[in-house]
């Protein structure tokens, strides 16, 4: 039976979707949680109320992952206020589709800069205090598109598959001090992201995935907390896709 009981978790986009689900899920678990998010104070506060209502402690804070000074006061806040931090979701992300021939420069920046280089700045800014722990659970969120790579998204799947070398990477120098660092890579799953998509690229999405649903983002929570458990203390620099089969 998991248990996460008297552990602190920080879940960058944690406001709405896959992430809120993530923090509830660690919460329901026994988890105390940092709810991360970029403006959305009020879908964020909404994420605390739930996550408190369950027993257990959150506090929401407004931080913009991409940028290197905003990480890094973050994390201390955290710590100065949770205590310490034992599981680190980066979970932030943000789409800027179209094909490369109209893909605008800036576009491709920003998509990195949150999707890639947020989660350097949170695991730059958590490195030592996991270091000193001698424990810690880190858990990115790819994308089967990081995989397979897709049409329209080339700085999406780009960062995405940069996590993953991030996350290998930071497995390799943390494993020595029990840290673990894994990917989870969703598939099609129901955010308001995938909401914005248009009717035609839903309906394509839906297609190709062998159990004819898209995912919830419980699905992609009940994975995070397997890998945030102690019951995979024994998995690093692993990417598990959570996609109903979509990339097999
Ligand atoms: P979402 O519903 O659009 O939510 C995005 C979350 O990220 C929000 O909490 C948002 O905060 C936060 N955020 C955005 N930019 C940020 C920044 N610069 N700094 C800090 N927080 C920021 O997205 P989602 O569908 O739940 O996706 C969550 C993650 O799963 C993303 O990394 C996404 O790429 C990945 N993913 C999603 C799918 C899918 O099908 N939905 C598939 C594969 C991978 P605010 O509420 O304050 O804006």
């Amino acid at each position: 039976m998991m248990d996460l009981s008297g552990k602190n978790a920080v879940v960058t986009g944690s406001s709405r979707g896959i992430g809120k689900a993530i923090a509830l899920k660690l919460a329901s678990l026994g988890a105390n949680v940092a709810v991360i998010y970029a403006g959305n104070k009020e879908k964020a506060d909404e994420t605390v109320a739930e996550i408190e209502a369950l027993g257990v402690k959150s506090k929401a804070y407004s931080c913009d992952v991409s940028d290197f000074n905003n990480a890094q006061t973050l994390v201390k806040e955290v710590i100065a206020e949770f205590g310490g931090i034992d599981i680190l979701v980066n979970n932030a992300g943000i789409v800027k589709d179209g094909l490369v021939l109209s893909m605008k420069e800036e576009d491709f920046d920003k998509v990195i800069s949150v999707n890639l280089k947020g989660a350097f700045h949170m695991i730059k800014s958590t490195y030592q205090h996991f270091m000193k722990k001698r424990y810690g659970r880190i858990i990115n969120i790819s994308s089967v598109v990081g995989i397979n790579g897709n049409a329209g998204q080339a700085n999406y799947a780009s960062a995405k598959a940069g996590l993953i070398g991030l996350t290998k990477s930071v497995a390799k120098e943390l494993a020595a001090r029990k840290v673990t660092v894994n990917a989870v890579a969703p598939g099609f799953i129901e955010t308001d992201m995938t909401g914005s998509m248009p009717e035609k690229a839903k309906e394509a999405a839906l297609a190709a995935i062998p159990m004819k649903r898209a995912g919830q983002g419980e699905d992609i929570a009940n994975a995070v907390a397997f890998l945030a458990s102690d019951e995979a203390s024994y998995i690093t620099g692993e990417v598990i896709k959570v996609d109903g089969g979509m990339a097999i």
